[in-house]
C-alpha cells in the first residue's frame, strides 16, 4: 500500500510519490503529469475532469470550469450545464480523477494521501481541501504547505551548505512566498506570506483589459464564449514573450471584424507592474514578519508556472539585485516535494533523517473587551502567525460584569485589531460561578497543528471545561449530507480508453475550429466530421491508425495558431 502526494493545483495538478530510493511522478491516462484542474459537462450529462475539459473551455464556456480552487472554503456556486456545484465538490471530482489515475499507474491500493495546500489558505480554506478529499473517497491525514513542500524538494535536490532561502511561488491563481532556512538535514520555514488571488490568471486578464483598452471594446459587453478567447489568447500571447523576445499581434474576431493589438516585452512589464506591485508587497510582508533584511538571502527560489515569465524574473532581479534561481521545472516542484512528505511519512530509509518545521500563517485568538461598555470588541491574540508549529499557548480572561454567569470564547483568525474584521471559526460557552466583576475567569488554550488543525479548550474556575475542534461550521457537513453529496459526484463516465481520445481529439478541434480561420478552419470543420462519427462506432481498435492521423493533424493546426501571433515569422522554431 502506497502513500502519494498531490498537489491539486488551481490550473493544474500533479501526483507523486516516493519509491525506489526516489520521488517520482506519476502519470495520468494521456500519460501526462500535469492534469488540468478543469471540470465540465458533456451533452450527455456526464462528468469530465482534465484535458478534455480544458479543450472544452473557449468552445463549451457554460459547460466547462476552471480555476475555482481560489474559491475553496467559500459557498460561491458554479453552474456546470443546469447542475450546480460549489468549489469544494469541484475539487473533489479532480481529486477523485487523480485518485482513480494514480491506483491505475501504480497497480495497487493507496494507503493514504498528503495534499499541499497554499501556505496562505486560512482555516475555512484548508477545512474545503479536507471535505473535497472526503467526498473523492481519499484518505487524507496531513496537509502540507506548498512552498514548504517546494523548500523540503530544494533542499533533497541541492543538499549543500547552510543556506537561507526565499521561495515564491507564483502559479495560475495564488501567490505563495516563504522564508526558509535549511541547514544539515533541517528544513525549517521562518515566515510565510502570500495572496490566494494572485496569479497566472490576473495577469492574462490584464493583458485581455488592455486589449480591450486598445480597441474600444468593453469587456462586459463580450458573451463569455469570447471573454474565455480573448483570455486564452492572452495567455498564449504571454507564454510566447515569455519563450522569445519578438513581439507579437494578438488577432481577435468579433462578429465580421478582426481586432489587433501588439504586444512585447515591455508593453507588457507595464500591464503588469500593478500585479508585480502586489506581489513586491507580499514578499515585504515576509521579511517583516521573518525580521531578516533582505541582504541575508543567499538565494531567491522560483517555482510555479508563472515565474517562468522572464519579465518577472527581471522584476525580481532588479529588486533583489541578483537573479533568482529558477527551479528546473518550476510548475512541478511542488508536486516533487509533496511526494518527497510522502517518503518522510512512509519512513523511507533515504530520508529518514530530514525533519521540517513549518510556521502559522495567521494569528489566533479571541475577542475581548476592556470594560462592559466596550462594544466591539479587540482580538487577544493567543498564537501569532509565524509560530512554529505546532504551537500551544494558554491565557486566563476574567469576567465582566458582577454576577456573570458564563463567558463565550469565541475564536478568530486575521490580522485585524477588532475581532470581527477577522475570520470567525467557533465559539465556546463556559459556565463560572457568580461573583464580582473581575473575580472569576477563563483558561482558554489553543493547540495549533503541523496540519492547522486547532483545538480550543476553555476551563472555568468553577471547574467547567468545554473543549472543541475547529471545523468550518458551513462545511461541517453531517453524514447524509455527504453521502447525497457522494451520489451526486458520482457521475464520471465509463468510457473506454479509445473513446476518450476521439473525445479530447474533439474537444481540441472544436477550440481550433474557434481560434482559426479559412482554410485551416475547414480543415479543422473536417476533423470535426469525422472524429463525430469515429465516436458513434462500435469498432474503436480498427480506428487507432486513423486517429493517430487526425491527431498529428490537429497537432499541425495547433502550430497555426501558435504561429499567426507572431509578427516576425522567420524565427518561428523557438515558438514550437
Ligand atoms: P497552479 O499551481 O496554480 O496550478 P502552475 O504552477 O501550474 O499553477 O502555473 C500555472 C500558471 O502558469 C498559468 O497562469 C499559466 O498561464 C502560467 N504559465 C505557464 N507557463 C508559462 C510561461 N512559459 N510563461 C508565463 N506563464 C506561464
Ligand atoms: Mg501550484
Amino acid at each position: 500500500m502506497a502513500i502519494i502526494g498531490i498537489d491539486l493545483g488551481t490550473t493544474n495538478s500533479l501526483v507523486s510519490m516516493f519509491r525506489n530510493g526516489q520521488v517520482e511522478l506519476l502519470p495520468n491516462e494521456w500519460g501526462e503529469f500535469l492534469t488540468p484542474s478543469c471540470v465540465g459537462i458533456l451533452e450527455d450529462g456526464t462528468i469530465t475532469v482534465g484535458a478534455i475539459a480544458k479543450e472544452r473551455l473557449i468552445t463549451h464556456p457554460s459547460e466547462t470550469i476552471s480555476s475555482f480552487k481560489t474559491w475553496m472554503g467559500t459557498e460561491k456556486k458554479f453552474l456546470l450545464g443546469d447542475k450546480t456545484f460549489l468549489p469544494h465538490e469541484l475539487s473533489a471530482l479532480v481529486l477523485k480523477k487523480l485518485y482513480q489515475n494514480a491506483r491505475e499507474a501504480l497497480g495497487e491500493e493507496i494507503e493514504e494521501a498528503i495534499i499541499s495546500v497554499p501556505a496562505y489558505f486560512n482555516d475555512h480554506q484548508r477545512c474545503a481541501i479536507r471535505l473535497a478529499a472526503q467526498l473523492a473517497g481519499l484518505p487524507v491525514k496531513r496537509l502540507i504547505n506548498e512552498p514548504s513542500a517546494a523548500a523540503l524538494y530544494h533542499r533533497c535536490a541541492t543538499m549543500g551548505e547552510e543556506q537561507r532561502l526565499l521561495i515564491i511561488d507564483f502559479g495560475g491563481g495564488t501567490l505563495d512566498v516563504s522564508v526558509v532556512d535549511c541547514f544539515e538535514n533541517m528544513v525549517e520555514i521562518v515566515a510565510i506570506s502570500g495572496n490566494n488571488r494572485l496569479g497566472g490568471d490576473n495577469i492574462d486578464q490584464a493583458i485581455a483589459d488592455y486589449f480591450c483598452e486598445k480597441t474600444n471594446l468593453t469587456w462586459n459587453s463580450l458573451d463569455m464564449k469570447q471573454k474565455r478567447q480573448l483570455l486564452a489568447l492572452a495567455e498564449k500571447g504571454k507564454i510566447g514573450l515569455s519563450k522569445s523576445e519578438k513581439g507579437c499581434i494578438l488577432a481577435f474576431q468579433i462578429g465580421q471584424e478582426t481586432q489587433s493589438v501588439s504586444l512585447n516585452r515591455e508593453i507588457l512589464a507595464k500591464i503588469c507592474r500593478p500585479i508585480f506591485q502586489q506581489v513586491k508587497e507580499v514578499i515585504a510582508q515576509a521579511f517583516r514578519d521573518s525580521g531578516i533584511p533582505i541582504s541575508e538571502i543567499d538565494d531567491v527560489v522560483l517555482v510555479g508556472g508563472s515565474s517562468k515569465l522572464e519579465i518577472f524574473v527581471d522584476y525580481l532581479e532588479g529588486l533583489f539585485s541578483k537573479r533568482p534561481t529558477f527551479m528546473e521545472r518550476p510548475d512541478q516542484t511542488v508536486a516533487f516535494g509533496v511526494g518527497v512528505c510522502a517518503g518522510i511519512k512512509q519512513r523511507d530509509g533515504n530520508l529518514r533523517d530530514i525533519v521540517m518545521t513549518d510556521v502559522c500563517p495567521f494569528s489566533l485568538g479571541t475577542s475581548v473587551c476592556n470594560d462592559i461598555r466596550d462594544n466591539n470588541p479587540h482580538m487577544a491574540i493567543l498564537i501569532q502567525r509565524s509560530s512554529i508549529l505546532p504551537a500551544r499557548h494558554t491565557e486566563r480572561f476574567f469576567t465582566l460584569s458582577d454576577g456573570q454567569r458564563c463567558v463565550d470564547v469565541i475564536i478568530y483568525q486575521g490580522e485585524n485589531y477588532y475581532a470581527v474584521d477577522n475570520l470567525r471559526l467557533g465559539k465556546l460557552s463556559v459556565t463560572v460561578p457568580p461573583d464580582k466583576a473581575g473575580k472569576q475567569w477563563v483558561e482558554v488554550t489553543f493547540a495549533y497543528d503541523i496540519n492547522g488543525i486547532l483545538e480550543v479548550t476553555a476551563q472555568g474556575s468553577g471547574g467547567d471545561r468545554q473543549h472543541t475542534i475547529i471545523l468550518n461550521p458551513q462545511l461541517n457537513w453531517s453524514e447524509e449530507e455527504i453521502a447525497e453529496a457522494l451520489a451526486r459526484l458520482n457521475t464520471l463516465p465509463n468510457r473506454s480508453m479509445p473513446q476518450e481520445e476521439n473525445l479530447l481529439l474533439l474537444s481540441r478541434a472544436e477550440r481550433l475550429f474557434a481560434e482559426l480561420s479559412g482554410d485551416r478552419r475547414m480543415e479543422a470543420a473536417h476533423i470535426i466530421q469525422r472524429l463525430r462519427q469515429m465516436l458513434q462506432s462500435d469498432s474503436q481498435i480498427r480506428m487507432a491508425r486513423e486517429r493517430e492521423q487526425l491527431r498529428q493533424h490537429l497537432e499541425e493546426l495547433e502550430y497555426w495558431v501558435q504561429r499567426d501571433i507572431w509578427v516576425d515569422d522567420n524565427d518561428e522554431e523557438d515558438l514550437l
